[in-house]
């Protein structure tokens, strides 16, 4: 096991450059936004009732309870998101309105600790009676986690009470002995969530719980099997029934026992496999577990799942969970690029798997994940103003097609600015508020740097205290300056991530060649004496380059995509005109770059060579079917200069336009 840790939000600071940007974007236009939505004040937008739901579960309000049957895990969410902000972006009105859903939360809180709209106002004495579908343990692992932010962030304690009390509660009510539920969540959330809050209070019974619910999932794999949602009459048809809970249950093969990963043991389960993000945050628990217990079975399991996950189902942009239907995972090497699903909060919940991947084994592989899940899946699902969201992210949109199409039917052309069921939007701002917490990691004998950003962090190494300052306009330019502070001399190693789209790298400490150094597990190990002054300079080669994909992809048979550092790059109409499927790369030429200046500072332009096949003449309408001898394609074929941006930016100039990822390449 490594024994490295991550750092907290008091030890990493954000201090510049492009993810400033975007925690300020987050502590302005995102967290008021969402407030608004909570509150149902967007015109125009789906309403959301989640905070009245609280005011009627506080008795505050009269009234029916709407929305989902997981709605309090939005308001859960948003009150950590703003926490995170509020610890580096302090905002007495935004504290207000925290505070305020706190109150709520503590109004709405039953006397024995239960804590959830929708069982208190809509189907009271239910209670703990639908597993399979309540979402009950779901909605109060994110309420558990909100308080963990909240109080490490502004040092209250005014919802980890709350936390704590509805935790005894769960903890009471479930586990082994006589008496209790011997019972899983249909969507796994309170196992991670109670680690976080045994981590935070000390609380060995909460890490006992966490356990439990691990290790319970999948052994009565039976255990979910035609449950209807609570209230359904078993006459009535499946899908009507279930619109009690906000969202439809369609009775087919692909809502089985796998969809919630019940359907082995987690130790037995060889493939990621049913809804993605229900996978992925079961995953970040064994991972949790595995590092309060060192248990090695669970890190061979965990190793099996990560490359069945990565190695043959994650997209190029980390999106994954390829298929609408279930949210979920297919098989082997399925990922379509027009239907894929790839829900920005699977890629969100990929991200927390890897980062606790990064801590358990300390292997840049799990940190180069991340970044391409942060860089491309996660950030494409936030416009540039923070106003308007992706749930679905494909990677690669044709308008008509999605308003023609049944099979395009989850795909949006354009980001809007609520859900009816908005996980995803308070997803985003809670990563992007916590990112500082992602960026270093420290242990005895060093200081690793995981992921490159204008910041600052504090760490105490050798006895001594050690400040490191790190300057760089990554993700647009691959130098980065790495500045020491220490209050004496003294020696650690520092290791740097070398990722894995760097073709080559160079290091230079005090202007020097390193004379002695090693990249080992992917990360370059710089070990010496280091004194106040000390200054280490890396250039990593974020040059465009073209990719293929893994011969085993259907789908991507013959085709090329862009990427420059971790960006992954794509083709939009409003650059490269309509009918993008008709370009095709020339791997032959030079990629060629120049500054956007349409888009935000630092970002660059790729451009690639290739043609655009065009009609020639005679060939249109002539009444037997649009097809032609072979033969004269070279003359049906114009040369082109093909215009690239970063994925995550695509849709945000003219909303709604073609959009392609992959393209035909020779
Ligand atoms: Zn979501």
């Amino acid at each position: 096991m490594s024994s490295m840790r991550a750092l907290s939000l008091d030890e990493s600071r954000v201090t510049g450059g492009f993810w400033a940007d975007k925690m300020d974007l987050v502590a302005g236009e995102m967290l008021d936004h969402q407030w608004k939505a909570l509150n149902d004040e967007v015109a125009g937008a789906e309403k959301s009732h989640a905070v009245e739901n609280f005011r009627i579960a506080a008795g505050e309000a009269s009234g029916e309870f709407k929305g989902t049957v997981f709605q309090d895990s939005d308001m859960a969410k948003w009150i950590e998101a703003a926490s995170y902000s509020l610890s580096h972006h302090p905002d007495p009105e935004l504290e207000r309105r925290v505070d305020e859903a706190i109150r709520l939360i503590t109004k709405a809180q039953a006397p024995d600790g239960y804590v959830n709209t929708y069982f208190t106002v809509a189907a009271p004495g239910k209670r703990w009676l639908d597993l399979a579908w309540g979402h009950e343990l779901y909605c109060a692992g994110h309420l558990i986690e909100a308080a963990v932010a909240h109080n490490a962030s502004t040092g209250k304690s005014s919802l980890l009470e709350v936390a704590r009390r509805y935790a005894d509660c769960i903890d009471r009510a479930f586990g082994p002995a006589p008496g209790q539920i011997r019972g899983v969540c249909g969507h796994p959330e309170i196992e991670l969530a109670l680690f976080r809050l045994a981590r935070a209070t000390g609380e060995v019974r909460y890490r006992d719980l966490a356990v439990f619910f691990v290790e319970e999932r999948g052994r009565d794999p039976a255990a979910f099997d035609g449950k209807q949602p609570l209230g359904a009459s078993a006459s009535a048809p499946w899908p009507e029934t279930s619109g009690s809970y906000g969202f439809v249950i369609p009775k087919t093969k692909w809502f089985e026992r796998d969809y919630m990963q019940n359907h082995a043991p987690v130790r037995l389960q060889p493939d990621a496999t049913g809804h993605a993000v229900r996978a992925v945050y079961l995953y970040s628990a064994m991972a949790d577990e595995y590092a309060a217990t060192g248990d090695e079975g669970l890190l061979r399991a965990l190793r099996a799942l990560w490359d069945s996950a990565v190695s043959r189902r994650m997209y190029i942009t980390g999106g994954i969970g390829s298929q609408a239907h279930g949210e979920r995972f297919t098989t082997d090497f399925d990922l379509p690029s027009d239907t894929a699903y790839a829900e920005t909060c699977a890629s969100i919940g990929l991200a927390l798997w890897a980062a606790r991947m990064t801590e358990a084994e300390g292997d840049s592989r799990y940190a180069d994940v991340f970044e391409r899940a942060l860089y491309n899946g996660i950030l494409s699902g936030v416009s540039l103003d923070g106003t308007r969201y992706f749930y679905v992210n494909p990677l690669e949109t044709i308008p008509t097609a999605i308003a023609c199409r049944h099979d395009h039917e989850h795909v949006e052309a354009a980001r809007v600015e609520w859900f009816g069921c908005s996980c995803c939007p308070p997803n985003i701002a809670r990563l992007v508020a916590s990112l500082p917490g992602y960026l270093y990691a420290t242990g005895e004998d060093g200081l690793r740097v995981d992921h490159y950003a204008e910041s600052r962090v504090e760490a105490r190494l050798g006895g001594a205290l050690v400040r490191l300052a790190q300057r760089t306009d990554y993700p647009w330019s691959g130098k980065i300056e790495l500045a020491i502070e220490c209050e004496r001399e003294v020696s650690f190693a520092l290791r740097l991530r070398i990722p894995d789209w760097s073709r080559s790298w160079a290091c230079l400490v005090n202007g020097a060649p390193l004379d002695r150094a090693a990249v080992i597990r992917g990360y370059l190990e710089i070990r010496r004496l280091w004194k106040s002054g000390d200054r280490v300079e890396l250039a990593l080669d974020v040059r465009p380059r073209l990719l293929r994909a893994d011969s085993r992809i259907p789908e991507l048979a013959g085709k090329l995509a862009v990427q420059r550092g971790p960006l992954v790059y794509c083709a939009e109409e409003i650059d490269n005109g309509s009918g993008l499927h008709a370009l095709s790369i020339d791997s032959a030429a030079e990629l060629e770059e120049e500054p956007a200046l349409d888009l935000p500072t630092g970002c660059v332009r790729v451009f690639a060579r290739g043609y655009r096949d065009s009609v020639p003449a005679g060939e249109a309408a002539s009444g037997r079917g649009p097809y032609y001898p072979a033969g004269n394609e070279a003359l049906a074929r114009e040369r082109v200069r093909i215009a690239l941006v970063p994925y995550h930016l695509w849709g945000n100039r003219e909303p709604g336009q073609e959009m392609r990822v992959w393209l035909r390449g020779f």
